[in-house]
């Protein structure tokens, strides 16, 4: 049998002043090194330690207000959910609260974060495939702006419970159109293998009968095809082509339908990949389902949030091993996973001034957790780096704390929200008390031996 060459990437990475271009709220000065709008990403090591994820304050909002002003642009009705999932942290909740954005939640937690940042309840619209009856009786008690119904089974569940409860629940279909991302298989979500949504075929039918249903209002169609595009929007437009065709079949029946979700799932450049702008979805968006003249809801969080924040690191050590350099970070898998998770490529950078404009060569960048998939980069052209040494992923602010664990017993990191010439630590590292806080030994196993 014959083995097969490994594919080579021979397309070199982009530099470390290609990166920094693409990313304004970050710099490099000649004194300070890597500062985040006016703060120095070394002083905040030193306040909050490392690892550390930061966020900006003026990204956040400046990505809030781009993707408003790209669907004000096509002249389109449309309110902004940011996806909570991407990133959960109150303050960050906060700033994008305070651009007016509403939130799309997916969990009890998620839904209790949104208000607890002050995300009014009738701007929360609540996703996924598997609300559990105690989420939904809350969603009721609050009596969110929507609820995105991905069966009949659901439909039955929440229409028992808001009945039983004298509520009306506004409900979205979400639909599955069958389209292909071409996004990572992990993150695909339109097809018609996936577990969400309900098959295009049966959405009319089922939307007829939730307009008989005791407790619900249907108010509309959604779909989420996935996460992290940046295929161009061909997907994009033939789900909201296909949805375009429900929506008038819908009202062809005497269905009312109000408004149309959009999702989420607008894709960013973390190495050099082309990537669409808001400005094309806002297109897409406008060529398929504008002649409806209905309001449309967006549900953004990668798109959002991703660039806007860095996870800040220390080198533990430099390793030289038989065949390769590692760089051994305090950093690892069970902080940001998407490298292990998605082979997801994401700059890395030095801090120091001088560590960037020293001479780079190839090394390996990995975590101290005990997995081979504890590894952030492969040959990555970096400088020797000793212990000590600072360095930032780029685009970690979407998916990265918010799927962080606390594998190998490693504690959660701190987080840090960065405003102007303000930073503040928004979330403290765990303690190791804290850790073991929730666990109880049960009387038979007698006291632990000193
Ligand atoms: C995850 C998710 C989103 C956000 O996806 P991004 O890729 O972060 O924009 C939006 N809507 C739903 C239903 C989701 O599950």
């Amino acid at each position: 049998m014959v083995t097969p060459l490994p594919v080579l990437d021979t397309d070199p990475d982009p530099s470390f002043a290609e990166l920094l271009a693409a990313r304004p709220h970050l710099e490099m000065h000649a004194f300070d090194g890597l500062v985040m709008e006016d703060v120095p990403l070394a002083r905040i090591a030193e306040v909050a330690g490392t690892p550390t994820w930061v966020y900006s304050a003026g990204a956040l909002r400046r990505r809030a207000r781009a993707l408003k002003a790209a669907l004000d642009g096509a002249g389109l009705r449309a309110s902004v959910h940011y996806a909570v999932k991407a990133n959960s942290n109150l303050a960050v909740l906060r700033v994008l609260a305070a651009e007016g954005l509403g939130a799309d939640v997916v969990s009890e937690g998620e839904l209790r974060a949104a208000r607890a940042a002050g995300i009014p309840a009738s701007t929360i619209v609540f996703s996924g495939v598997g609300k559990t009856e105690r989420e939904l009786r809350l969603a009721l008690a609050e009596d969110i702006l929507q609820i995105n119904i991905e069966s009949a089974e659901e439909a039955g569940m929440l229409s028992a419970l808001a009945a039983s409860l004298g509520r009306t629940a506004r409900v979205a279909l979400r639909v599955n159109p069958d389209v292909d991302a071409r996004t990572h298989a992990k993150i695909t979500t339109g097809k018609s293998e996936n577990k969400f949504g309900v098959a295009i075929d049966d959405a009319p039918a089922l939307y007829a009968r939730l307009a008989t249903l005791p407790g619900i209002e249907p108010v509309g169609v959604a779909t989420h095809i996935g996460s992290q595009i940046t295929s161009g929007m061909a997907a994009y437009r033939a789900a909201y082509a296909c949805l375009a065709e429900l929506v008038q079949a819908l009202r062809g029946a005497g269905l009312p339908v109000k408004h149309v979700d959009c999702g989420g799932g607008l894709g960013i450049p973390y190495r050099d990949e082309p990537a669409p702008l808001p400005e094309a979805l806002a297109g897409a968006i406008k060529t398929t389902l504008g002649p409806l003249g209905l309001p449309v809801m967006l549900e953004p969080g990668r798109w959002i949030a991703g660039p806007a924040g860095v996870l800040l690191a220390s080198v533990v050590l430099q390793k030289q091993g038989a065949a390769r350099r590692f760089l051994v970070l305090d950093a690892a898998m069970n902080d940001l996973v998407r490298p292990a998770m998605y082979e997801a490529w994401h700059g890395i950078l030095p801090v120091s001034p001088v560590a960037a404009a020293s001479p780079l060569t190839p090394a390996d960048v990995v975590g101290p957790v005990c997995e081979t998939g504890d590894t952030f980069a492969r040959g990555r052209a970096l400088p020797s780096l000793t212990p000590g040494a600072l360095v930032a992923f780029l685009d970690a602010g979407a998916y990265g704390a918010a799927m962080s664990s606390t594998y190998n017993m490693r504690p959660l990191a701190a987080e840090v929200l960065v405003d102007g010439d303000r930073f503040a630590v928004v979330r403290d590292r765990q303690g190791f008390d804290e850790m073991l806080a929730g666990q109880r030994q049960p009387a038979w196993l007698g006291n632990p031996q000193p």
